[in-house]
């Protein structure tokens, strides 16, 4: 065995991992008054655990985000439940935060199992919708599929080849969502947003890829959509709903002014920089900006439960970082822009990124910073045949 001793500063060092990668660990703690953080093991690109937090009160248990789908996660939970005293059935209430299949997986599950109700934000994307047979025109299919891209833009959406393992049970389940739900949720062929192709079909064999995407892209339907500011009522007192489009669209924060709590989801995270997809129309990262603002500067946060990583104190710190993270990242974009001249979105994100980070999320990302700065006056696009480029002024 070669004895390989690393040196601070070793660039051959292993890196330890960020801690939203660490993998989920049994242990239960109560994080805040009647707050567990239960961790689930989770297959995707840079996440090693996705947080259920267990909300308690003389009711049982309220969970939010519960996990990907599929035995493996589900076991995982009700195995945590058990450790916590808690059976699936005492679930009287599910959130999700935002629909990525991380977070909103085992919900339906819960709902059904347990009678719970499942409360999302009203614009949560349900793609449940088709399964009732009803037939979408052209125009909503386009929709559609270009939010499942979209969704395929997420950082940590399904990776290739870190799809979850499927098994007998979940080809059971997926079964039964139609063909047409596959269809339009697969995220290669077809155009990008921006202008060409999507990815080339990956090199899985097409049914097992259609399966998987039908597992991961069949959110469920809520029982209660809440909008920014509704009350929640969870671990004996009122949350507030803050609605904090920018990851996705739907997504949600909950709020505890009482005990200075803040739910993050995946808006505020740790030390990763949650991935900001450009969508086609709007501004992604304007909306992401300008929530950040607002969950900095509620008063008296003294803790942020995030989606993946640790509890931390400093909100109002981590929200600071983030941001300047991102204009660091205009800023570089102008330079790549003047350096390389007018280009198009896949150019453009090679100069934003590593390459070993290259593809469709870097793209997407690059995207909504385009918009951004364009939708700012400070970029302007104009479309060569089918695809879109842009040119960003040398100044802000
Ligand atoms: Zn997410
Ligand atoms: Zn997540």
């Amino acid at each position: 065995m070669t004895d390989v001793v690393s040196r601070p500063g070793d660039p051959k060092a292993p890196r330890p991992p960020k801690q939203e990668q660490e993998r989920a660990s049994e242990e239960i703690t109560e994080v805040a008054p009647g707050v567990l953080r239960m961790q689930l093991p989770i297959w995707l690109p840079g996440l090693g655990h996705v947080n259920m937090y267990g909300l308690m009160d003389d009711r049982g248990l309220a969970v939010v985000d519960p996990g990907l789908p599929g035995p493996s996660s589900w076991k995982a939970l009700k195995s945590r439940l058990a450790s916590a005293g808690y059976k699936v059935k005492d679930i009287h209430t599910v959130v999700v935060t935002h629909s990525h299949p991380d977070h909103f997986g085992a919900a339906g599950r819960i709902k059904k199992e347990a009678g719970a109700s499942l409360i999302a934000h009203k614009a949560f994307t349900t793609w449940s919708l088709q399964r009732g047979g009803a037939t979408l025109s052209e125009v909503d299919a386009e929709r559609m599929e270009q939010e499942a891209i979209d969704e395929a833009a997420h950082y940590h959406g399904p990776s290739l080849d870190e799809l979850p393992a499927l098994d007998d049970d979940d080809h059971a389940a997926i079964d039964e969502i139609t063909t047409e739900t596959q269809r339009m949720s697969v995220p290669w062929g077809g155009t990008t947003p921006w202008g060409g192709s999507k990815h080339p079909h990956p090199p899985l064999s097409r049914r097992m890829m259609f399966r998987a995407m039908r597992l991961l892209f069949a959110p469920p339907d809520p029982t209660r959509r809440v909008r920014h500011g509704s009350p929640i009522r969870l671990a004996g007192r009122d949350w507030l709903a803050l609605h904090t489009p920018g990851h996705t669209l739907d997504h949600l924060c909950l709020y505890d002014p009482e005990n200075g709590v803040l739910l993050s989801g995946d808006h505020v995270l740790p030390t990763i920089t949650p991935h900001i997809a450009g969508s086609g129309q709007g501004d992604a990262l304007n909306s992401y900006l300008a929530t950040l603002d607002l969950v900095g500067s509620l008063d008296d946060v003294r803790l942020g439960l995030p989606a993946h990583g640790h509890p931390f104190a400093d909100v109002p710190g981590r929200v600071e970082s983030i941001k300047e993270h991102h204009f660091e990242r205009m800023e570089k974009l102008r330079a790549a822009s003047l350096a390389i001249g007018p280009a198009g979105v896949v150019a453009l994100s090679h100069e934003l990124f590593p390459e070993k980070h290259w593809g469709v999320m870097a793209e997407s990302e690059t995207f909504a910073h385009l918009e951004h700065l364009r939708q700012s006056g400070d970029a302007e696009r104009w479309d060569d045949d089918g695809a879109y480029v842009y040119r960003v002024a040398a100044v802000g």
